[in-house]
C-alpha cells in the first residue's frame, strides 16, 4: 500500500545545488533560450494608466537600480529589504533589482496595520524599507525608506545608461548561492500571527524549472500562439502574485497589473488587452458567476482562470462552466511554505475531476498522515498533507519554534490541512485542521456547509465557524449575508443545510451581517469573524 506518494509529472533537471545561482540569473538564462524579443516584447501594462514596459526597458530599469542601491546605498547580500507597495511597474523592476543583488524581499500588504507592521519588521529586520508616498507614514522613522513613486526613485533606476548585461553576481558584491534566502512573504494568519517564511533561491529556481518544463514540453520550438498575456487579481505581496511575477519574466510572457482590484475595471481590462488567462481567489469565481457585468464585456479572449489560496466550491465551479463554457478552470494548491503550487490540474482531463485540486506537482513528495497516531495512510484514507521537495520553504523568519513545529528533520512540511489521495493520484482537501469544527466526537469541516449554503439563491455570501457548546462542545454557526432583497431566515437558513448534511453537521447557530472578512487570496479571516461574536470561543 502507498505511504509515500511521489509525483506523477516527469522529473525536472535542475541545476546543482552548489553552483552559485541567483533567481534572477536563472530566469534570465531560460528566457534567452527562448524565442521572446526583448526590445518587441511587452512585459509588464498598468491595467488603468495602459503604461508599458517592455523587457529591454525592465532589464535596464533593473539594472540600474540594483546598481545605484549597491553603490549609493550599500546594499549587499542577505540584507532584508521590506516593501509597502501597492502593484505598480516599479514593483517588479524593484523585486528583481533586490534579488539580483543577493538581498531579501520582503513585501507586506500596504493595508496592515501598524501593530502587524511592527510585528513584521521585528521578525525580518530589515535595513531597507521601501513605500510608495501613500504608505511611507507606516514605516517605523528609524528605517530608511525610498519612495517609489518620487523622482529619487525614477532617477535610481533610469540614470545607469550602462547597456543591460545581466542580472545577478554582475552587480553584486558578493556571489549570490542558491541556498541563500530570496524572499520572506507574510503567511495568511487566518487564525493565528502572521509568519515570515523564507524561499530561498534554490526554492524559486526549482519552482521555475518544473514549469519551464512543461511549457517547452507542449511548445517546443514554437512560441504559444496566442502570446500569452496574463492579468494579476492576486497581490505581488502574496505568494501567488510573486510566483506569477517571476514565471511571467521566464517564460517571455506579458503581465497586466491592477494597481487597485475592482470587478468592472478587471473585466475592462480582459477586453482591451485581451487577456488569455488570469489567476484568481475563489471569491472572484464567485462574482464571474453571480454578476451581470460580464454581458457588458467581450471576455472572448479568456482561456483559463487559474484558481487556488483557498477552497472551489463544486456548484460554483459548475456553474461558472454554464456561463462560460469555453473558459477553463485550473486548479492550483499550495501554500506560501510551499512557494507556488504543490499540487494542480494540468490538461482537460485533470481539470475535469472536480473537486481535486489536482496532482502532486513537479518533484514534490506527499504523505498523509493520521494526526492521532503519526501513522502515514495510504489513499483514500484523511489524514494531514505532509510534503517535501526542493520548492518547500527554508523555515520561518525569527521564529525557530515554529519552525521546528512545521519542518521535521527528515525535511516534511506539515501543511495542517486535512487531506486525502484516491487511487490516481488526484489530492483532495478536505479542510484547514485548525478550523475543523468539533461537534461531539465528530469532526465538521467548515469548507463543505460553506460551499453548501453558497448554492442557496437568497445567501450571497456565507462562512461557518465553532460555536461553544455546553453539551456537544462546539456546534456549527453561520454567518450569512442575505442577497440584496432577501428575507431568508435563520431557520430557514438551517433547515436548507439540515436537509442535505448528516445531523452532526447541521448549523445550529445563524447570523446575519453585511460582508465576510476575507483576505486577499480569499480566505475567510475567521479571527474577526470570532471577534464579532465574542462567545464564538474560535479566538481560544
Ligand atoms: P497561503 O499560505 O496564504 O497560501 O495559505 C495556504 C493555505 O491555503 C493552505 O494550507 C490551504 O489551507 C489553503 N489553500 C490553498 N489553495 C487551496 C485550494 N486550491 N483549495 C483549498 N484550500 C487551499
Amino acid at each position: 500500500l502507498t505511504k509515500t506518494y511521489h509525483t506523477l509529472r516527469p522529473d525536472v533537471p535542475l541545476p546543482p545545488p552548489s553552483q552559485p545561482l541567483s533567481i534572477t540569473e536563472f530566469t534570465l538564462s531560460l528566457l534567452r533560450s527562448g524565442t521572446t524579443n526583448p526590445a518587441t516584447t511587452t512585459l509588464l501594462i498598468n491595467a488603468v494608466t495602459g503604461q508599458r514596459l517592455s523587457y529591454a526597458e525592465f532589464f535596464r530599469q533593473t539594472s540600474s537600480l540594483a546598481l545605484s542601491l549597491r553603490n549609493r546605498y550599500s546594499l549587499s547580500k542577505g540584507d532584508v529589504a521590506f516593501l509597502l507597495c501597492p502593484a505598480s511597474l516599479h514593483v517588479p523592476v524593484l523585486y528583481f533589482s533586490l534579488l539580483s543583488l543577493g538581498v531579501v524581499v520582503s513585501p507586506a500588504n500596504p493595508l496592515s496595520s501598524d501593530s502587524e507592521i511592527v510585528h513584521q519588521i521585528q521578525l525580518t529586520r530589515p535595513s531597507i524599507a521601501f513605500a510608495t508616498s501613500h504608505t511611507s507614514q507606516k514605516i517605523p522613522s528609524n528605517i530608511r525608506t525610498i519612495v517609489i513613486d518620487s523622482p529619487e526613485f525614477f532617477a535610481l533606476s533610469t540614470q545607469s545608461q550602462n547597456q543591460f548585461n545581466g542580472f545577478g553576481s554582475a552587480n553584486s558584491t558578493h556571489v549570490v548561492n542558491q541556498s541563500d534566502a530570496a524572499a520572506v512573504l507574510f503567511s495568511s494568519g487566518t487564525t493565528g500571527k502572521v509568519k515570515g517564511v523564507t524561499l530561498t533561491h534554490r526554492n524559486l529556481i526549482a519552482l521555475i524549472a518544473g514549469l519551464y518544463q512543461l511549457k517547452t514540453e507542449s511548445s517546443p520550438d514554437q512560441p504559444p500562439e496566442p502570446h500569452p498575456v496574463s492579468l494579476i487579481t492576486v497581490p505581488l505581496f502574496h505568494v501567488f502574485g510573486f510566483f506569477m511575477l517571476v514565471r511571467a519574466v521566464s517564460l517571455g510572457e506579458t503581465l497586466v497589473l491592477m494597481e487597485r482590484f475592482d470587478f468592472d475595471t478587471m473585466l475592462k481590462s480582459v477586453e482591451k488587452y485581451r487577456i488569455i488567462y488570469m489567476p484568481v481567489s475563489p471569491p472572484l469565481i464567485v462574482a464571474f458567476v453571480k454578476s451581470e457585468l460580464t454581458k457588458k464585456y467581450d471576455l472572448s479572449s479568456l482561456q483559463l482562470l487559474g484558481s487556488g489560496g483557498a477552497p472551489l466550491g463544486k456548484e460554483v465551479a459548475e456553474k461558472f462552466r454554464e456561463k462560460f463554457p469555453d473558459v477553463e478552470i485550473t486548479q492550483g494548491y499550495g501554500l506560501t511554505e510551499t512557494g507556488g503550487g504543490a499540487a494542480r490540474t494540468i490538461g482537460p482531463d485533470e481539470m475535469k475531476r472536480h473537486g481535486s485540486v489536482g496532482r502532486l506537482s513537479e518533484l514534490m513528495e506527499a504523505k498523509i498522515v493520521d494526526p492521532g497516531t503519526g501513522e502515514a495512510l495510504p489513499p483514500g484514507h484523511r489524514g494531514e498533507l505532509w510534503l517535501r521537495g526542493p520548492t518547500i520553504m527554508k523555515g520561518y523568519v525569527g521564529d525557530d519554534k515554529a519552525t521546528a513545529e512545521t519542518l521535521d528533520s527528515e525535511g516534511w512540511l506539515k501543511t495542517g490541512d486535512l487531506c486525502y489521495f484516491d487511487s490516481e493520484g488526484f489530492l483532495f482537501i478536505v479542510d484547514r485542521l485548525k478550523e475543523l469544527i468539533k461537534y461531539k466526537a465528530y469532526q465538521v469541516p467548515p469548507a463543505e456547509l460553506e460551499q453548501l449554503l453558497h448554492t442557496n439563491p437568497d445567501i450571497a455570501d456565507a462562512a461557518v465557524i465553532p460555536y461553544p457548546d455546553e453539551e456537544a462542545g462546539q456546534i456549527p454557526m453561520a454567518f450569512v449575508v442575505r442577497k440584496p432583497g432577501s428575507k431568508i431566515t435563520e431557520a430557514q437558513v438551517m433547515d436548507f443545510v439540515a436537509k442535505q448534511v448528516a445531523p452532526y453537521k447541521k448549523i445550529r447557530r445563524v447570523a446575519f451581517i453585511n460582508s465576510i472578512p476575507k483576505s486577499p487570496s480569499g480566505k475567510i479571516l475567521r479571527r474577526e469573524l470570532c471577534l464579532m461574536d465574542p462567545n464564538s470561543g474560535f479566538c481560544s
